[in-house]
């Protein structure tokens, strides 16, 4: 191998001036030959077919005509330009440059025959079209070009600058040229031999001048697996590392905690998917590298009671725990809860948040430090300094995405040796997603919801049919049940959101008058404390209704109410809208979701309402959340932008996705030194790899 060679500094490249340079680096991020080899189109135009003028369509499709240039003439004034009459056999039509005119005017060759490449427009009767791609039909037809014509990726800059696609293109063949004999197979045998892969070489000449259909969607598949499967080698090798190298401290004993309650405080029997998910918690406790599990599950799977025998198990080994959450109101729901489950145990429990007192904080600290507290609860003030454990042996965080992976390493530097963690989240991000993105998490999911539960049945209802909706509301408050309305609370339109809400809660007190019915507001302008206040009134059954922006999203439990009603549903996201419909069917009631919007709906608002009126299922809700959104907007996901693929697509590719990631599981398991002749490929590469950062920025 020459690695030196496609290391070449892009001003090497004939056809790359200087200037040339400067805009590909910073444009495209093309510094080397390397680059600009792994520089894949976004898509391909079918250039086999060649129209004649009088066949023209008022379509915007792309298209190629030859003929000739008959005359260039120059229009003055305002929309100034250069305009060529472009005649074949059949017909005559416009070419239009708005841009570049001195350089198209010196260099266009008239009554020669060109093949012409562009979208054409189409007023008065005939047709023209605006900086066409142009080729002499004598180079066209000598040209490296396939027929399947590459599109690369460009920015306004690089055409407005003159490299077009067709530049981009010429340089393509210039480098191919000169680097064939460069580009070795940067796969090991064995893979290639049991997919049937395109060789490297192969795959990239066809991925830039594919032949036909066939070969380019070969050559696509072999640089998706590529690229997957160094990603996942990556990932696969640090999950290794950290399980053989980052000691953890292993709970070897089930002991007096974790029994007692198992056997004789459960308040219920666990389901199958909770069951096997404490298994798996308690292979990694026991084992003894450090567990850093992701528990995935949506929301009323009861997540909470394996949060807890978790912690019970902490307890029996000597060990603190500790259960961060999101939200002051989440933290303390949590902390009651948990203190009425472990009553019948004998342990101590504790509530920390920013609004604890000094005078309590102070004991919060002291008993921490001197072993005396054993599990404490509380939102991100747990992360403070200040806050130091005796001995902290397992560390969960609740509600994933509102914290961030700085937060997470900070827990780890709680104790000597990291603690355990378990990362709890009822965002369902699709099980692959989450391996590929949270590569270095071990992925648990609850898949069942408990028993008994009814489906919550989900409706439509436009605002003109608000009346019958609060009819509605009127017949559930008669059967006792208790009725949740939403407000969506956008930062950008934060104050219009603000007026909203409360002309929302005013013309529902007018709807819902005292004393037959009491209300709650609890909105994020209000103090924490009146906050609490509101949302225990309505927790306790003393208020009826509860009028909401989003800040009951997460957590909340109150099995009474049974409706939740949201207010401009189209303007909230899906998971948003999956989550809020969570808060209700927590009891044995048929519950009710109802998303209230105008007429005036777009396509993708559509699909979001559709979608939730036809499922109740959280994964289902995902997939479609992710095809509307892509995967780096999602929730919790946004890491998955940092992975830079350059051809691979987590969704679309999913299926290449997941065979590659069992080949790099595969090796790493079967050679973690990667010592094996066959692997020595792969050695090579990774070590390029950990060099450069980036798997296409290294040696091919
Ligand atoms: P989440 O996963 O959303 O945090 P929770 O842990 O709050 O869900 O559980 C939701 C509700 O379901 C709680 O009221 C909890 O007591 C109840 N629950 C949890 N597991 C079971 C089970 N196996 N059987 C019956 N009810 C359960
Ligand atoms: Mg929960």
């Amino acid at each position: 191998m020459n690695p030196t060679f496609l290391q070449t500094p892009i001003d090497y490249l004939k056809g790359v001036g200087p200037n040339r340079a400067d805009l590909l680096r910073a444009e495209l991020g093309i510094h080397t030959y390397q680059d600009l080899i792994h520089l894949f189109p976004n898509r391909y135009i079918d250039r086999t077919r060649y129209y004649t003028i009088s066949e023209l369509e008022r379509n915007n499709a792309d298209v190629q005509v030859i003929g000739k240039v008959t005359s260039l003439k120059m229009i003055e004034g305002k929309g100034r330009r250069l305009v060529a009459t472009f005649k074949d056999d059949s017909g005559s039509m416009e070419l239009v440059w708005f841009r570049g005119q001195k350089w198209i005017r010196e260099s266009i060759k008239l009554n020669t025959v060109y093949v012409i490449f562009g979208k054409t427009n189409y007023f008065n009767g005939s047709f023209s079209m605006p900086h066409p791609e142009m080729e002499l039909l004598a180079d066209h037809e000598k040209s490296l070009r396939s027929a399947m014509q590459p599109v690369y990726p460009s920015t306004e800059k690089l055409s407005n600058k003159g490299i077009t696609n067709k530049v981009v293109n010429t340089l393509m063949q210039t480098l191919f040229l000169e680097a064939k004999s460069h580009l070795h197979e940067t796969l090991s045998k064995p893979i290639m031999e049991s997919l049937k892969l395109m060789p490297k070489r192969e795959a990239l000449l066809n991925i830039h001048f594919p032949q036909s259909q066939a070969d380019l969607a070969r050559a696509q598949y072999r640089l998706k697996f590529e690229e997957f499967f160094y990603i996942q080698l990556q990932l696969a090798f640090k999950n290794r590392m950290h399980k053989t190298k980052i000691k953890g401290y292993p709970f070897k004993n089930i002991g007096e905690h974790f029994n007692t309650f198992y056997n004789e405080h459960l308040p219920f029997e666990l389901t199958g998917a909770q069951k096997r998910v404490l298994k798996e918690i308690r292979a990694d406790l026991g084992s003894n590298a450090q567990m850093n599990r992701l528990l995935q599950g949506d929301v009323g799977s009861g997540k909470t009671i394996v949060a807890l025998l978790s912690m019970l198990i902490a307890l029996d080994n000597g060990f603190q725990a500790c259960l961060m959450a999101p939200t002051e109101i989440l933290s303390v729901q949590h902390y009651h809860g948990l203190v009425e489950l472990c009553k019948p145990l004998n342990t101590s429990i504790s509530l920390l948040t920013g609004s604890t007192k000094a005078s309590d904080r102070r004991i919060i600290h002291e008993q921490l430090e001197n072993g005396e507290l054993k599990i404490l609860i509380g939102t991100h003030a747990l992360l403070e300094d200040k806050v130091k454990f005796k001995n902290l042996g397992l560390a969960i965080i609740d509600e994933q995405h509102r914290f961030g992976v700085k937060q997470r390493s900070k827990l780890w530097h709680k104790n000597e040796y990291p603690p355990h963690v378990l990362v709890m989240t009822a965002t369902p991000i699709p099980r692959t997603l989450a391996m590929t993105v949270y590569g270095d998490l071990d992925v648990s999911v609850i898949d069942e919801l408990p028993p008994g539960r009814k489906s919550i049945k989900t409706v439509h209802r436009y605002d003109a049919n608000r009346l019958k909706v609060f009819a509605f509301i009127r017949d559930e408050i008669k059967k006792g049940r208790q009725v949740y309305i939403v407000y969506p609370l956008i930062q950008e339109s934060e104050a219009m959101d603000y007026k909203d809400l409360m002309d929302g809660y005013e013309s529902i007190s007018r709807e819902f008058p005292l004393p037959d019915y009491q209300i709650s507001i609890v909105h994020g302008k209000m103090k924490t404390a009146d906050k609490d206040y509101e949302m225990q009134r309505f927790i306790k059954g003393e208020t009826q209704i509860m009028v909401a922006t989003t800040v009951i999203e997460v957590g909340v439990n109150v099995p009474n109410a049974s409706v939740m009603i949201i207010e401009s549903a189209e303007r909230f996201g899906l998971s948003q809208l999956h989550q809020l419909r969570g808060r209700v069917g927590r009891g044995a009631e048929q519950s009710y979701c109802i998303l209230m919007t105008s007429f005036k709906l777009s396509s993708d608002s559509k699909t979001r309402l559709e979608t939730m009126t036809r499922t109740n299922d959280g994964f289902e809700i995902a997939e479609v959340d992710l095809k509307l959104r892509g995967p780096g907007d999602i929730t919790g996901t946004q890491q998955s932008g940092a992975l830079h693929l350059k051809i691979g697509d987590i969704i679309r590719d999913n299926d290449i996705l997941k065979i590659a990631r069992s080949y790099a599981w595969g090796v790493v398991k079967d050679d973690p030194a990667f010592a094996k002749a066959e692997n020595q490929i792969i050695r090579f590469m990774y070590a390029q790899m950990v060099k450069f950062k980036n798997i296409w920025s290294f040696i091919s």
